[in-house]
């Protein structure tokens, strides 16, 4: 069915959203959840696994107390209840991907419960409720081979690989978010924005969403003013932060064009394609019933000693949110200046600079200028444009030495950009540094003024202003690597008496 979008104005004045999201975060732990495997992203194929991750009979799970203790303190940090006794369950399934056609997962008794966490919006806080936070094991990764689209339509063959079966995973579910009018969509990249610094203050997971250690499935619904929730789809696997936001803004363009038209909205997942900004129907989405859960028999229950959460929780790091404010603070920015760092992701980056030795003004330029330009002309994340903080305060230090000039120190940054070295390698092996010396500046500035008679007389009849041009001129023979204070001060050093 094609059908034409209505103007997203349109839509918000018309139909309240309401939005949820459920995120996966991929522990860090050195091993897998229930055996011994090593969990590193990457390796050949099937070569991370055992008879336990791999569903073999008469093997048995034993619990990974790195990620229940990691799982922990995520709960503690979205301000969750942390349970005193839970068990883990079987969620049943066949999938090929899922070695033992069930996953061990929680249902009815999540670790962690009913917390929340604060988001920014336009300067507004908004408060997100947390229902539960469980732990469950990854499944393996399956590739479809030999179609057009990577999916299994059309495809020859499918490949497993169960290198990631058994990978400890956290589900981090909301409750549903109402209220956010036309600011839903910037309201859940916010929130996944903010949980994913909060995940890596705690140093549980390296949160990338492009390796799929972070990955986020976005609840969209949509109803009349006064009305009862509208019926939502969950969109799955959205892996950036910018796909979140257009995820459920296109989710509701759709719905209002669906209901507009007189249709009903099917409770399904979809998926997101990142070259379109649409989303496709999924399955039809299973309920509870269908995964037949039940208590994990192999399992023993888990019964957090409350002193342990305790001391979990008086060992919890400064949360991004308050470190930010301290920041900002020790930066002395706007609270505008400090929403432009935040919205180039530049927090963390101008902090390694500042840690480095630079000054946090001196930092800020250059993440929020000349690399923050680059990235968006790349379409890379800031994090990722192949300049280190420690580049970034070794230029600046070039630049406060008088060793390069503005202009200069970009060139030498375009070559750090370009894997060409450190900032000092690459200014001695291109020989950018100032020339500052005056013996090598002394034939330039005579030449300069031998070729610019009229304006040397100028300057010699005390139209200082002139030496301007001449200084210039001078500029422009080094191609920019005079220092343009030694030169004028030799210019006026022969043109006045
Ligand atoms: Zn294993």
């Amino acid at each position: 069915m094609t059908t034409t979008l209505p103007a997203y104005d349109e839509v918000v004045a018309r139909y309240e959203p309401v939005i949820g999201l459920e995120t996966h975060v991929e522990l860090g732990t050195n091993t897998k959840m229930f055996c011994g495997c090593p969990t590193d992203f990457g390796g050949e194929p099937n070569t991370r696994v055992c008879p336990v991750c791999l569903g073999l009979p008469g093997s048995l799970p034993v619990a990974n107390k790195a990620a229940i203790e990691a799982t922990i303190r995520i709960g503690l940090a979205l301000n969750c209840s942390i349970a005193t006794w839970c068990r883990f369950a079987r969620k049943n399934y066949f999938y090929p991907d899922m070695p033992k056609n069930f996953q061990i997962s929680q249902y009815d008794e999540p670790l962690c419960v009913d917390g929340y966490l604060d988001v920014e919006v336009n300067g507004e806080t908004v408060r997100i409720g947390i229902e539960r936070v469980h732990l469950e094991e990854d499944t393996g990764k399956t590739l479809h081979v030999g179609g057009a689209t990577g999916r299994i339509h059309g495809a020859t063959e499918s490949l497993v690989d169960y290198n990631r079966a058994g990978i400890p995973l956290v589900e981090i579910v909301t409750k549903p978010i109402p209220g956010t009018g036309a600011l839903a969509p910037e309201v859940a990249r916010a929130y996944v924005t903010e949980l994913r610094d909060v995940l890596r203050s705690l140093g549980v997971s390296d949160v990338r969403m492009e390796e799929g250690s972070l990955r986020c499935d976005v609840n969209t619904s949509l109803n009349l003013p006064g009305q009862e929730w509208g019926t939502r789809t969950e969109t799955k696997n959205v892996n950036s932060l910018r796909s979140v936001e257009r995820a459920v803004r296109s989710e509701m363009l759709r719905q209002a064009a669906v209901l507009g038209a007189g249709g009903r909205i099917t409770q399904e997942t979809r998926h997101f394609h990142e070259d379109t900004g649409d989303t496709t129907p999924g399955r039809s989405k299973e309920t509870a019933t269908d995964y037949r859960y039940f208590p994990e028999p192999d399992l023993v229950p888990l019964a957090p000693d409350p002193a342990w959460v305790q001391e979990l929780k008086a060992a919890l790091p400064e949360l991004p949110r308050l470190h930010r404010r301290r920041l900002q603070q020790a930066w002395g920015l706007s609270d505008a200046d400090m929403q432009s760092v935040l919205n180039a992701g530049a927090v963390e980056l101008i902090e390694a600079t500042v840690a480095a030795g630079a000054t946090p003004a001196a930092a800020r330029k250059w993440w929020l200028g000349e690399l923050s330009r680059r990235a968006n002309e790349t379409g890379v994340e800031l994090a990722d444009i192949g300049a280190t903080p420690t580049q970034v305060a070794e230029l600046q230090g070039l630049v406060d030495a008088g060793k390069l000039n503005d202009k200069l120190a970009r060139t030498v940054l375009e070559g750090v950009v370009a894997g060409e070295g450190s900032p000092t390698e690459i200014m001695t092996n291109r020989k950018l540094e100032v020339v500052s010396d005056t013996g090598a500046l002394t034939a330039a500035v005579d030449e300069a003024i031998a070729a610019n008679p009229a304006i040397a007389d100028k300057v010699r009849s005390g139209k200082v202003a002139a030496a301007g041009a001449l200084v210039g001129a001078v500029m422009k023979t080094t191609q920019g690597q005079a220092d343009a204070q030694t030169v004028r001060a030799l210019i006026l050093e022969r043109l006045t008496p």
